[in-house]
């Protein structure tokens, strides 16, 4: 054991807290990057012994949902012979995964050339974990566990760049439950909360991944259906009705018999906004309410002449 200033380094690494490995780096022809080197607190983190670990690639710890940008990131890194942190997705010998805030850097031999890399690892499960919970609070409706409104027009507004970027369609729909108002005064506020936390479970079950339910304010909600065109958001919005008219909702009050009235639109070119497509899917809505409520309507097209003068050009 090489003694540096009195004492041990390498004993300290091998007792440090956070895990380090150290591998050899790739060589022109046949040799792959190999573990030389992993500690205890490595085998703790991965489950593996190092007799297991020493050999293996570098990284024998990705697995499934291990983001590949980030791996090509330290790839790339290594290649160039740079140092880059980063986070990353591992799992352990057990097949459970956990966050690691991963240090690499590349070590140096006698003459200059980089001989072996280091990474020191830091389990970060929890931080992760805690950061999502934070963001997801901040991203939703405390009573139904719709998106806020101001999340959903973050997410819209990506749409609208999709469209103008990539020509990606998308449409939205207006939804506004229908004499909400009589819902309270017969029943109570607390039957109308309840009313609106069972409306959001029941949309939210049968939405894609991708789609974003929002509460906008009130009884007001609107999804973002990312791809769809009218026709396609006009089938989706009509399930969405079906499911809120087809059965009584069980409250504190007793079984409520609730409508929504629907307004549907695809974003175009000549919407100039995301307000613009909302604007279009609100007068579609109000048509609904006019013609007796419990209905889906689709938003008429921009008419041409004001369309030539439309803002959503591609830049
Ligand atoms: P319409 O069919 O025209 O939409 O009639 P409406 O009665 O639903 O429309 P209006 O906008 O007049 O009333 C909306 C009602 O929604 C008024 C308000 O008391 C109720 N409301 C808004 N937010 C909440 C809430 O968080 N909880 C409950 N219980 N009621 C709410
Ligand atoms: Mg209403
Ligand atoms: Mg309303």
């Amino acid at each position: 054991m090489k003694i540096e200033a009195g004492f041990s380094f390498s004993d300290i690494v091998a007792r440090a807290n956070d895990a380090v490995v150290v591998a050899t780096v790739a060589k022109k022809g046949s040799a792959k990057a190999k573990i030389a080197y992993v500690n205890e607190a490595f085998c703790r983190l991965s489950g593996y012994s190092e007799t297991e670990a020493v050999g293996r690639a570098p990284d024998f710890l990705d697995g499934p949902d291990t983001d590949a940008e980030t791996r090509a990131k330290i790839d790339g890194a290594v290649k160039n012979g740079r140092h880059t942190r980063t986070r990353l997705l591992q799992y352990a010998k057990d097949g459970t995964s956990h966050w690691v805030d991963v240090n690499i850097m590349p070590l140096f031999g006698p003459n200059g050339e980089i001989t072996h890399f280091a990474a020191i690892q830091r389990d970060v499960t929890e931080d992760v974990k805690r950061e999502e919970e934070l963001l997801s609070l901040a991203t939703t409706d405390d009573l139904t566990g719709a998106k806020n409104r101001r999340h959903f027009m973050e997410r819209a507004e990506l749409e609208v760049h999709r469209l103008r970027r990539h020509r990606v369609p998308f449409s939205v729909a207006l939804l506004d439950l229908d004499h909400f108002k009589n819902v309270n005064d017969t029943y109570g506020h607390q039957a109308g909360d309840e009313v609106l936390k069972e409306a959001v479970q029941r949309w939210q079950k049968g939405r894609r991944p991708f789609d974003t339910l929002g509460r906008l304010g009130g009884e007001e909600f609107a999804i973002l259906l990312p791809g769809a065109d009218a026709g396609a958001a006009m089938t989706v919005a009509e399930r969405l009705r079906a499911v809120i008219a087809d059965q009584p909702f069980d409250t504190v009050a007793g079984p409520i018999a609730v409508t929504v009235s629907i307004g549907v639109a695809e974003a175009e070119d000549g919407d100039q906004s995301i307000e613009g497509t909302l604007g279009r899917a609100d007068a579609a809505l109000y048509q609904s309410k006019r013609a007796g409520r419990n209905r889906t309507t689709k938003a008429s097209p921009i008419p041409a002449a004001n369309r030539a003068a439309g803002g959503c050009k591609k830049r």
